[in-house]
Formats: C-alpha cells, structure tokens, sequence
C-alpha cells in the first residue's frame, strides 16, 4: 500500500481545517493512521467520498504524529464513520480553487514569457475575493510557486464536506477572448469487493453534478465573453478525474496574447462568472448531514 502524506500540501488554515475534521477521531479513537476511500451505496452514490477509513496502525509505526491518508482506497483497515465534522455542514458553501501547475512546470507559455502557472494563481485571488463576497469558503490547493502533485490537490478536495472544485487554466489554443468550462468524460464506475471507489474513479459519481455546475458556470461566462460556448464541455482532465466533488476546469483562451494584460483583463469577469455560478449551483448539492457509520 503506497501511503502518502495526506498533509504535504495542506497549508495555513487549510492545515487547521483539516486538523479539526481529524480531531474528533484522533481523540476518541486513537487512531493513527487514515485512509480515504469512497463509499458507495445504494441510495449515496453522491455521499460517495468524505468516508474514512483507518487502519490500526500504533503511534510507533507511525512516521509522524500527523494522520497520512493514502488515496488508494484500503486493501487493509478497517473501517470508521465518515467525518465526524465538529460543524455539521448541509450544503455547499466551500470552494476549492486550484490555480493549476506551478513550481517546475510552468503550464502553458506564451511567447512573451509570460506563464500559465502565474497567471491562474493571480487569477485565483481574485476568483477568491468573489467567491467570499458570495458567502463561500475557500481552500486554494497552492497559495505561492509550488505545484502540489494531482493527488495531492485531489486530496484537499476529498478531505471536504459540501465542497466543490475548480480548476484554473490558461489554453494554449482557441480564440482569445473565450472562456471554455470542461467537466470530466464519461468515468466507467468501478467498485472493488468492499464496495469501494477506487480513487482514480472519484468523479464517476458526481459526473451528472460536475455538468450541472459546470453549464452554470459556462452561461455566466457566455454573457460576459462572446464566442464562448454556451454549456459547458467534456473532456478527460487528471485533475478532476481524481476528485470526489462536483468539480470543472475552466480554461480562458489564450497564452498565445500580446502581453499578459490582455488576460488579466478577463480575470475580473471570469471571477465573477464562478462566483455566480457556484452560488446558482449550491441549491443543487445538498450534502447530507449525517452519513450513515459503515459496517
Ligand atoms: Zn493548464
């Protein structure tokens, strides 16, 4: 079992979030080491992640005092009751914003210079900002020049409850101007003997959700930036492939500018087309309020 730290790339207050959530079963149970995994059911398919999984691991064999969570869904362990999250959440009200790339892989570059890894992470303050001024918390998967691996990004989605994702990119094609909105491709739902979501099928269950979100989205964007699509468009993405949440990529045409100005220009409106899109979304995910502990 390839175990990885669940926390590398949890920083800030996304560090104390996670911590918090982790509390009530590092304190009751002494539990050591977690796992995530996703639950299927019958009837919750859309409950799908946020379910943990811990193996009995003692502080000893523990490399840390910090909880790891490897993504790969447990061969071992055993299995504990979903998130005891001390604020009980009913619905969406968190957004994870992941300004893609960065660090050694600058994204796409135009030939000024400029780089995709820059521009989405400015971009991503600003879709921030506007995300707050709508009532959403907001995790950033990278807040400075580093680039979490997918999983690790994945992970910071997954470890949410009522949370959807959304990742930030510049094109390296298409007509600049436009704002294109891509939820993942049709994902074969694949469950092993325990009724588990093998994590690289994390979407499968919030496909339907991810088109939802990400059509509203698309028709915020359409007003604002013409020749733009009208609904949003599928695509195989890595990044959300893995993410167990209503998740899109939204994706502004082109690094192929002039100069960068002519994309930051565009940042105030992309901004608030996802501001006003999640808010038009949040009555469409109810997130339950208790899921059920597991055998
Ligand atoms: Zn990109």
């Amino acid at each position: 079992m390839r175990g990885r730290p669940f926390f590398v790339a949890a920083r800030g207050y996304e560090w104390q979030e996670l911590t918090n959530r982790f509390d009530m079963l590092l304190d009751v149970r002494n539990v050591i080491r977690m796992r995530t995994f996703f639950l299927v059911g019958a009837s919750s398919l859309v409950l799908a992640g946020a379910a943990m999984v811990y193996s009995a691991h003692t502080l000893a064999q523990s490399p840390a005092s910090t909880p790891t969570v490897s993504p790969q869904g447990g061969a071992a362990g055993q299995i504990a009751s979903p998130f005891g999250a001390p604020t009980q959440r009913s619905g969406l009200n968190i957004v994870v914003l992941d300004p893609a790339h960065g660090g050694t892989d600058p994204g796409a570059r135009g030939t000024g210079g400029i780089r995709e890894s820059e521009i989405v992470l400015d971009l991503a303050t600003q879709v921030r900002r506007a995300l707050e001024l709508e009532g959403f918390q907001v995790v950033q998967t990278r807040q400075g020049n580093e680039n979490p691996s997918f999983d690790d990004r994945s992970a910071i989605a997954n470890a949410q409850r009522g949370a959807v994702f959304v990742t930030l990119h510049i094109s390296s094609t298409g007509l600049p101007g436009t704002v294109h909105v891509y939820a993942n491709s049709d994902l074969a739902t694949v469950t092993n003997s325990n009724g588990l979501i093998p994590w690289d099928r994390a979407q499968a269950p919030f496909l339907g959700l991810s088109k939802k979100f990400g059509d509203l989205v698309q028709g915020m964007l359409v007003q604002r930036f013409k020749g733009s699509p009208e609904t949003a468009q599928t695509a195989a993405v890595r990044q959300l492939r893995t993410t167990a949440a209503p998740a899109i990529a939204v994706e502004i045409s082109s690094i192929i500018v002039e100069d960068r100005s002519e994309l930051d220009h565009m940042a105030p409106g992309v901004a608030d087309a996802i501001a006003r899109g999640s808010a038009a979304f949040k009555p469409s995910y109810v997130v339950p309020g208790v899921p059920g502990a597991l055998p």
